[in-house]
């Protein structure tokens, strides 16, 4: 940042003010985490600069050589840590990734069978205002208005009656296990392809704290840069060789150009990191920790949607505690604690509004908060909803003085 000041004070001073921000905030985003240096540090490359069109060893430019050795290092170890036979690392985005299967897979007006965005699912599977919902013709399942989990039998009933030609399971605001092997039995009887959008529980299948989707499911897109702790960017996974040579050129030439090496790059840091033990450890700890925020929310008289977690997120319902998600977002963000609002469950109140916020551990585990902080910060969570008033000063000062014990980047 000291380098970017000096050339463009304009800039730099935006910089240094977000990295201000990330030191001095409680980060519970639960699809955003901390990079190591070295994920950092390869996206600020020389990479940059090169135009990679193709793939490795057949590609639309001279001088490849060397980032052909990064993109395969990137392939193999997403392979290793997977467990898949092919994997694509050129998307640069989830949502990209997910459009590249559906551009490989269907033709427009066809059928497919998606978690509704109101019930956690994402913008990508099938919400009217993104490409997915205008090109294809996105059915949507959602959560039991019981248990607030997914209904896999009422799952298989809309499959049985609309035939789609895909299946999307996924979501990014479900607090609880996904049945994979469910989904592909499901998909199975009814003749459709199955693809899991493992985004958000990418770093949990990664360290086996989540049912991989790999073994059964015809094609798996994550992000990585969520649990997973990469950069921001999108890959494929599949076993099927066909099925890879499709996405393959859904990916290039079918929807993007010249790959982003450095971002490649920084895929392969990230997946080594995520193939030593320590990373084992710090995904178990992101649960741990998720766990110990829910119970101290529950303890408060917190709702929490399906009354529980498996993962590292939860959903709060707030009806209870008389207060909208966008007014607890904006609390929070006064006294340093970063969260968004959330839609839950049938939802009374507008998509701008809302009746929930979603919390994430993946950014302050990384940072090194334990169990006991968490209730520490269920505690102030709790203030900052009954008590704003009188509390602000004193929530902004144990934020402080948390964020003082776990520094950041130094
Ligand atoms: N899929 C899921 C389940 C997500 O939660 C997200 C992002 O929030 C995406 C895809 C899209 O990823 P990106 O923001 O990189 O396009």
């Amino acid at each position: 940042i000291g380098f970017v000041s000096n050339c463009d004070p304009e800039v730099g001073k935006a910089m240094s003010n977000e990295l201000m921000r990330q030191r001095r905030n409680l980060e519970l985003i639960a699809s955003e985490n901390l990079v190591s240096p070295a994920v950092m540090a390869a996206m600020g490359s020389v990479l940059t600069n090169k135009y990679a069109e193709g793939y490795p060893g057949k590609r639309y430019y001279g001088g490849c050589e060397y980032v052909d050795d990064v993109e395969r290092i990137a392939i193999d170890r997403a392979c290793k840590l997977f467990g898949a036979n092919f994997a694509n690392v050129q998307p640069h985005s989830g949502a990209q990734a997910n459009e590249a299967v559906y551009f490989a897979l269907l033709n427009p007006g066809d059928t497919v069978l998606g978690m509704s965005l109101a019930d956690g699912g994402h913008l990508t599977h099938g919400s009217p205002v993104n490409i997915s919902g205008k090109y294809y013709k996105f059915v949507s399942y959602g959560v039991s208005g019981e248990t607030q989990m997914i209904d896999y039998d009422e799952v298989r009933r809309l499959a049985m009656e609309h035939k789609p030609k895909l299946i999307v399971a996924g979501a990014s605001a479900y607090p609880r296990f996904i049945d994979f092997e469910r989904f592909a039995q499901i998909a199975k009887e009814c003749g459709a392809y199955l693809m899991v959008d493992m985004a958000h529980i990418a770093g949990l299948v990664a360290a086996g704290l989540h049912q991989s989707p790999v073994p059964y499911a015809d094609v798996v897109t994550t992000t990585t840069h969520k649990t997973l702790r990469g950069p921001r960017g999108g890959l494929i996974l599949t076993n099927d060789e066909d099925l890879a040579k499709k996405i393959n050129k859904a990916i290039f030439p079918g929807l993007q150009g010249g790959p982003l090496m450095h971002t490649i790059a920084a895929k392969a840091v990230c997946f080594g990191e995520a193939l030593k033990p320590e990373f084992k450890a710090y995904q178990q700890q992101i649960v741990k920790n998720a766990r110990a925020l829910a119970d101290g929310l529950k303890a408060k008289g917190f709702t929490l949607v399906s009354g529980d977690t498996d993962n590292h997120l939860m959903l709060v319902d707030l009806q209870n505690m008389n207060i909208t998600g966008k007014e607890l977002e904006h609390r929070l963000d006064e006294v340093y604690i970063t969260v968004n609002k959330n839609a839950v469950p049938n939802d009374p109140q507008s998509p701008f509004v809302t009746s929930g916020v979603r919390i994430g551990t993946p950014a302050v585990t990384s940072r090194g908060l334990k169990e006991d902080d968490m209730a520490v910060i269920a505690e102030m969570i709790y203030l900052a909803a009954t008590d704003f008033d009188a509390k602000a000063d004193f929530i902004r000062q144990t934020v402080e003085a948390l964020c003082a014990k776990y520094p950041l980047y130094e």
